[in-house]
């Protein structure tokens, strides 16, 4: 086979790969062999760049930087939606349409997809172009990023018209979105707000590597073209589907308003199933003939309707503006409510954010405000109801100082939060950076809790992590609600902890986006704690996925005078700062290229364990089961949902006993 027959072949096969996964949610190659073929392929490529192509998978991983979004002028305009939100208007809206077009009138009904419109160009089956919404006339030229999105076909199967535009949404589903967000809070970093706004700031990020790490999809609804011999919206999904467009299965032909109602009313409820935020429903005339003749009016087509679900929403009073100094010294605002149940909680709380979104809300101490509860975990407030206004009510003025601590509070260029920046002085920083070293993921120390943490704080007896370490029964016992044995468990088991391994103790230290999986990833690099403290910044961004925003905290904490002071303490009272040789010795790549998801109880080891023993053995830990799964371990108790879904994609389940021999056998 010639070179170039060979990458073309490749390309076919990834792409096949790509839409199998992606599209259909199916697959039969492991990613162990996918990421082979790839590899193979970019090698190819790059020796051989007269057969470069714009669109090979391999361009899917991102890596083009873009500092100014070019505008792009739409062939057709994107409409905006006309809203209804109840049994009335969607009659009111089928009387109109009747004195429009002669005869029966059928429905494609959809669900309104919650993220950032996109219109996608495709010429010769090939993808061409991707521009945002913008003002519906115009919009922005995002391409690169939304190529690394992989169920946006770069190539199209089957009989496609010459030319034409799709329209979809993408989104960000909360499984993935969840994810991002633990990693953030694990590193310190506010979380991000809602799905939606994630999705469309992704589209926006210059760094077409970065999107490619986000776990968007895109799901399409309409194609508009000339000669595209498509006769109905219906046949317009399905024709998407089969040239290789995920569109997504809800999407149902009716034949009244009755039935539009019971599609609305299904979906009002099973929403919550789906991987995605919907936030109602649109309901499109079918037939093109008829859509051309009701056209449109100066903002939304006559021929489609939106029918908003009804957000969960409630009015209540704000009682009180507080803050709350986390343990990176970031200050978030709440609002204290008057209790009130929404969405089947009682909700006391609601977080305010920042300073701009309390000045962008006009919120003041003592106002009736609108709380919601979207598709975020924290209820948020979205409009004061200013005829509830008491009369002499004031401004909201930010704090300036740290509630604390008393420090001023910084805040840098480009953030949107206030800083306590009194790192050693400031009390819940302090308190929060060793709660934090004694939990579970990190340090996990038995017999010691927050509030003890807490206790001994404020009594004075530790002033950072390394004074735990110095502690005494005699000490301890005097405190409140402290029996004799539980004195005896917390000095035990402070000591104990001296076992914990490196890559734990070097996460507990609290070091700014440094989280469990950076932190392992440090340790695998450099072993030593001195190796790391004489890391340059360079040198730490040569390590896979250690960007520059870590390098520099990295390099700054073991800067600082106090941090070298306690590292120095801690290596004296003797906890592991380098990787054991016996870990050395007994991590191997048996398991590279294989992905397993832990489910369920064991007896002989512990869950985490198990997980540990899958990476040093090269594994992948996986959260949910998917096709790209290579085996489930499972334990008892386990979900009969994950075992039929497992059974479903047929991937090997293995028992405890099952996966530590295949250990052995390996
Ligand atoms: P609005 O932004 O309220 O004017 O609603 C119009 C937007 O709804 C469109 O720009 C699309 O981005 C979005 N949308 C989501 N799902 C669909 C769908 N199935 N059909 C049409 N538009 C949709
Ligand atoms: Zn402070």
């Amino acid at each position: 086979m010639t070179i170039e027959a060979q990458i073309k072949q490749l390309r076919e096969e990834l792409n096949t790969y790509n839409y199998k996964y992606y599209v259909l949610d199916a697959s039969d190659i492991s990613d162990f062999e996918f990421d082979m073929k790839l590899k193979t392929l970019q090698d190819l490529e790059a020796k051989h760049p007269e057969f470069f192509d714009p669109n090979s998978p391999t361009q899917r991983v991102g890596g083009t930087i873009t500092k100014n979004f070019n505008t792009v002028v739409h062939d057709h305009r994107m409409y905006s939606l006309d809203n209804s939100y109840s049994k009335d208007d969607l009659l009111a809206w089928e009387q109109r349409i009747k004195k429009m077009v002669d005869g029966p009138v059928s429905y494609t009904c959809e669900l309104k997809y919650d993220g950032a419109s996109i219109s996608l160009t495709y010429t010769h089956g090939v993808f061409v172009k991707a521009v945002t919404r913008g003002d519906g006339v115009q919009g922005d030229d995002v391409t690169a990023n939304v190529k690394t999105i992989k169920s946006v076909p770069l190539t199209l199967q089957g009989d496609v018209p010459e030319q034409f535009d799709i329209r979809g949404e993408i989104v960000l589903p909360f499984d993935g979105f969840n994810k991002m967000n633990e990693e953030r809070i694990e590193i310190g970093e506010e979380p991000y707000r809602n799905p939606r706004n994630t999705a469309s700031g992704s589209l926006k990020l210059q760094d077409s590597s970065e999107v490619a790490k986000r776990p968007l999809e895109c799901l399409l609804y309409t194609i508009v073209g000339k000669h595209l011999n498509i006769q109905s919206q219906f046949e317009g999904l399905q024709k998407a589907r089969e040239w290789g467009f995920k569109v997504p299965s809800a999407a149902k032909l009716v034949n009244s308003i009755d039935e539009v109602l019971e599609f609305i009313s299904y979906w009002d409820t099973h929403r919550h199933d789906l991987p995605y935020e919907t936030d109602g429903v649109v309901i499109k005339v079918n037939s093109f003939q008829h859509q051309e003749e009701l056209g449109y009016t100066a903002k939304a087509p006559r021929w489609a309707m939106a029918f908003k679900f009804k957000a969960e929403q409630v009015s209540t009073r704000l009682n009180e503006i507080t803050y709350q100094v986390g343990r990176t010294g970031a200050i978030t605002p709440v609002a204290n409510l008057e209790p009130v149940e929404l969405a089947g909680t009682t909700v006391k709380r609601a977080s305010l954010h920042n300073a701009d979104q309390i000045a962008k809300l006009d919120v003041r101490e003592g106002d009736e405000v609108f709380v919601e509860k979207g598709g975020e975990i924290i209820p948020k407030i979205i409009a004061v109801d200013i005829t509830q206004r008491p009369a002499d009510s004031q401004p909201t003025e930010y704090i300036t100082h740290c509630p604390e601590c008393h420090t001023e509070l910084v805040r840098q260029e480009g953030e949107a939060q206030h800083y306590c920046p009194n790192y050693n002085g400031c009390k819940p920083q302090i308190v929060g950076r060793i709660q934090h070293f004694i939990s579970r993921k990190a340090m996990d120390i038995d017999g010691l809790g927050g509030e003890t943490v807490a206790l001994l704080v404020n009594e004075g007896l530790i002033e950072n992590y390394s004074d735990l370490y110095e502690l005494t029964k005699e000490e301890v016992l005097p405190l409140e609600r402290m029996a004799d044995k539980s004195a005896d468990n917390l000095i035990n088991g402070i000591a104990l902890s001296k076992a914990v391994p490196f890559e734990r103790v070097l996460y507990a230290l609290g070091i700014r986006y440094v989280g469990e999986t950076v932190a392992k990833k440090l340790v695998k690099h450099f072993k030593t704690i001195d190796a790391i403290i004489e890391a340059t910044e360079d040198e730490l961004i040569a390590v896979d996925e250690i960007g520059i925003r870590i390098a520099q905290s990295v390099v700054e904490f073991f800067n600082s005078e106090a941090n070298q002071h306690i590292i120095n303490r801690l290596k004296g009272f003797g906890l592991q700062l380098e990787i054991s040789a016996e870990i050395l010795a007994n991590q191997t790549d048996t398991l590279a290229g294989q992905t397993f998801v832990v489910s369920g109880v064991f007896t002989s080891v512990s869950r985490d364990e198990l997980k540990k023993m899958i990476e040093d053995h090269g594994g992948k830990v996986g959260s949910s089961i998917s096709s790209k799964t290579s085996f489930l371990v499972a334990g008892d108790k386990m979900g009969p949902s994950k075992r039929a879904k497992a059974e479903q994609l047929n991937i090997s389940i293995l028992s405890e006993n099952d996966f530590l021999s295949l250990l052995k056998s390996e």
